[in-house]
């Protein structure tokens, strides 16, 4: 395509697809045979497929057919988290809700039907409680990756009220946008996980008279997003925008999973469950397992320890997770499909060495974790310590195998005084 100017107009040329002379439009561009083209109807052409592809985005990257059932999701999380079997469901039941009403939809306005008058189903943000170290994060992930959907994970720690020091709320749609690279769409139906989110309970039933702004401020802050709201989001440090002072995201399909220890929640559970016990309850209180009380945590309790009910309110969705035992510390070794042995044997095996460890190894390792009080986050360091100095030495050595035995890992745990002091 070649282009002309004004000034050098000759007879005949009109734009082929709106009509109007040369006299007319700013710039014509002259085809092929005899062709051409006005900058207004290039600038149509532009818009039109602007919208096509947008129209293309918008669609989930699965149909309602294909996206996976609950007990399929709960299936995929077994390969990466061991126990937490009540959270697991709870989790797999409220994400396929949150989808299947996003497909639901899409279906809708697709065959151009009025959204409104359909049930409005309400989002399913969800509040994970349980200690840390026990995987709620890592479940929030494994579902992102499962749906291949923007994730982010902030720390509600960080948050403040709009104007003080610290982040404003917005900025937990900043980062959605930044691993969605800037695409809108994409980071609209997002999943955020805000961690800590006990951290931000009200500090106490006594108003003070300075304002709680990185408690309860925050918590109204949250409130609208985990609705679903439109948010002018600074795009910090958005290569793409680098003119646009605000992109406008709308959170009304973005899935919000909250987690936190909320240390001290079960003596507000032990407190409601005494209660209710008197008088009419007396057979319940006999089959309380006292030990786990966190199983019974209710909307009420969050309430209890300090978090607003309009914020209770817009997390519907409500589970546990257990601490992990011995047991579990054992299987997160070597069960998950990323476990931390199966990661150590393929960055040997990329070398051209079999790795292999001695059971009693493995049995170690969780002693370990247990001694320092490091739960699973520990396994990973205690590994670290115990293999560092084979990854360092055998790749250049020419050994096709090794073995890791007890003995072997005591020594190397035992000189490690990084890992002694913690
Ligand atoms: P939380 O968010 O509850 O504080 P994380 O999900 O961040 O805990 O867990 C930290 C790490 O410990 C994870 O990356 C994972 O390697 C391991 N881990 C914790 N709990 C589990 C579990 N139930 N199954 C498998 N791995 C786990």
């Amino acid at each position: 395509m070649t282009h002309r100017k004004n000034n050098e107009t000759t007879h005949n040329e009109y734009c082929s697809f709106c009509g109007s002379s040369r006299k007319q439009v700013g710039v014509l561009f002259k085809g092929e045979g005899g062709c051409n083209i006005c900058d207004a109807c290039l600038e149509r052409g532009h818009e039109m497929i602007a919208e096509m592809r947008q129209k293309q985005k918008e669609a989930l990257p699965f149909k309602q057919e294909e996206l996976m059932k609950p007990a399929e999701m709960k299936a995929f999380l077994d390969h990466y988290v061991i126990g937490q079997e009540e959270a697991k469901r709870f989790l797999s039941v409220a994400v396929y809700n949150h989808y299947k009403r996003l497909l639901h939809r899409q279906k809708l306005a697709a065959a151009g039907k009025e959204v409104k008058d359909e049930v409005e189903l309400d989002k399913s943000n969800i509040v994970l409680v349980g200690p840390t170290g026990t995987g709620k994060t890592l479940m929030a992930r494994t579902i992102a990756r499962l749906l291949q959907v923007p994730f982010t994970i902030v720390d509600a720690t960080v948050l403040t009220e709009a104007g003080y020091v610290g982040e404003d709320v917005e900025s937990i749609l900043s980062r959605l946008l930044q691993v969605a690279d800037y695409d809108v769409t994409q980071a609209e139906r997002g999943i955020v996980f805000i961690d800590e989110i006990d951290k931000i309970a009200r500090k106490g039933d006594n108003p003070s008279i300075t304002r709680d702004v990185s408690g309860e401020g925050v918590q109204q802050a949250l409130l609208k997003l985990l609705e679903g709201t439109v948010v002018n989001v600074p795009p910090q440090g958005g290569r793409k925008h680098p003119d646009q002072k605000f992109i406008q995201v709308n959170t009304r399909n973005i899935l919000f999973i909250c987690g936190g220890a909320f240390d001290g929640i079960e003596r507000k559970i032990a407190q409601r469950l005494n209660t209710r016990a008197v008088g009419y309850g007396q057979m319940q209180r006999a089959t309380i397992d006292r030990q786990n009380l966190m199983q019974y945590v209710t909307p009420q309790d969050l309430k209890s320890f300090g978090l607003i009910p309009e914020l209770v309110g817009r997390l519907p969705v409500l589970t546990f997770m257990r601490p992990l035992t011995r047991e579990s510390l054992r299987s997160i070794l070597t069960e998950p499909k990323n476990s931390i042995i199966r990661q150590y044997k393929s960055l040997f095996a990329m070398d051209g060495v079999e790795l292999e460890f001695d059971n009693e190894v493995l049995d170690y390792i969780v002693d370990k974790a247990i001694e320092f009080k490091l739960g699973a986050r520990g396994l990973r360091s205690i590994c670290e310590g115990i293999m560092v100095d084979a990854m360092y030495d055998l790749p250049s050595s020419g050994q096709s195998e090794f073995r890791v035995t007890l003995d072997y890992a005591r020594s190397k745990i035992e000189s490690n005084q990084s890992l002694k002091a913690s």
